[in-house]
């Protein structure tokens, strides 16, 4: 894990240091200016208008644009990404506000099995159901050579590193400068890795994009997006075009969930340390269980996908089998979940029947493998 700032664009928060660490910045960004009585926590600010400026009375002054609330988590997303956040009503929400910058028309490549919903969204501007068609590169972004020759030409790429749920890593900076070389818009969804594992800003993406409902927030009680964009010229401008789109398409965030995730992250370094450790634990073990047949597991982070022996059945066994584990859709909450990809009938033919994607939490490892162990066991007898 990232103990320090990466050398890159600093970020540019009145109340943080940029020198200060990810581990730091989770605790201590987007705080209330420290004055006497001031409070520790920022307030929820519960309102649809807002009386006008005299000094700016072009500002709409309206809760569809602008929030205290969202300001202040946008503010901690900022510094963690090195970048400028603006949040969005769900993960969703931040991806199709970020496809909407590519240019009408342009060639876009695209990992050959990305997060099954944004998969929709690229096969649809494929297809050309919403205007003009887009051409779509799907590529294995694990195979920087053949990413690199399908980038020629490409008006942007899209990156997500590692890949959900076959867990593809792809060599960021290098396919990062290459994408820039070619003129390309650099799109990354980061919420796998998390900005303590990887800040794509820094190896030079325009524009980072996270579901803020997994480990960000990290308890699985709500739904939130965000993107970030670049803190150079062209980042703004593109900040600019995503802000416009948020306040006329409106998937806008609620500002007790803004509230909420914020609260999250303060303990995201904590809690990511631990389900990392967690992973790298089962996944040694699981690697030598009789039940798997392969692990994925790229050597960091705290999600895994493991093949059953068997098929399908066999897997949906295992999740029935689990007391602890739950068999539940989703990620990056403090509590284990297991579930088999498959069983939505979106997910890519490339994603084996078998497959059974792990978000590993923060509970006791012994316990998880025990559980585990026992689940697949009884599922194979
Ligand atoms: C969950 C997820 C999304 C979508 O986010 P929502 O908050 O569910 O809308 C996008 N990308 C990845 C990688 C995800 O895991």
């Amino acid at each position: 894990m990232t103990e320090s700032r990466p050398p890159g664009p600093a970020a540019e928060d009145g109340d943080v240091s940029s020198d200060w660490s990810p581990a730091t910045l989770v605790v201590a960004s987007g705080r209330p200016a420290r004055a006497p009585g001031a409070p520790v926590n920022p307030p929820i600010e519960l309102s649809s208008t807002y009386a006008v400026s005299p000094d700016d009375p072009a500002r709409l002054g309206y809760g569809r644009a602008d929030n205290a609330t969202w300001e202040v988590l946008e503010t901690a997303l900022g510094a963690l990404e090195c970048g400028e956040a603006l949040v969005f009503a769900s993960g969703m929400a931040a991806v199709s506000a970020a496809l909407h910058l590519i240019p009408i028309g342009g060639v876009i490549v695209v990992p050959r099995a990305p997060y099954n919903t944004s998969a929709t969204l690229l096969r649809e501007l494929e297809a050309g159901s919403s205007g003009a068609a887009h051409e779509v590169r799907w590529v294995d972004l694990s195979d920087a050579d053949a990413t690199e020759l399908a980038l020629v030409g490409a008006a942007a790429v899209w990156l997500e590193s590692p890949t959900n749920p076959l867990m593809e890593v792809a060599d960021l900076p290098r396919l990062v400068t290459s994408a820039r070389k070619q003129g390309a818009l650099v799109l990354c969804d980061n919420t796998f890795a998390t900005p303590l594992q990887q800040q794509p800003i820094t190896y030079g993406a325009d524009v980072v994009v996270h579901s803020v409902t997994k480990y960000l927030s990290g308890h699985s009680d709500l739904l939130l997006g965000a993107v970030v964009t670049s803190p150079d010229a062209r980042g703004r401008e593109l900040r600019d075009r995503l802000r416009q789109h948020r306040t006329r398409h409106g998937a806008i965030a609620g500002p007790f969930e803004a509230w909420l995730a914020l609260r999250g992250i303060r303990t995201l370094h904590v809690r990511f340390e631990r389900a990392c450790a967690n992973a790298a634990f089962l996944a040694q073990r699981l690697a030598a269980h009789p039940a798997v047949c392969r692990v994925r597991y790229p050597g960091w982070g705290a999600m895994l996908a493991i093949e059953v022996v068997g098929g399908q059945a066999e897997a949906d066994r295992v999740v029935a089998a689990t007391r602890l584990w739950l068999g539940a859709t989703s990620l990056g909450g403090v509590e284990s979940l297991i579930e088999r990809r498959r069983r939505y009938p979106a997910e890519s033919e490339l994603v084996p029947e078998s497959l059974l994607r792990l978000s590993v939490g923060i509970e006791d490892a012994a316990d998880l493998w025990a559980d585990l162990d026992a689940a697949l066991s009884a599922a194979l007898r």
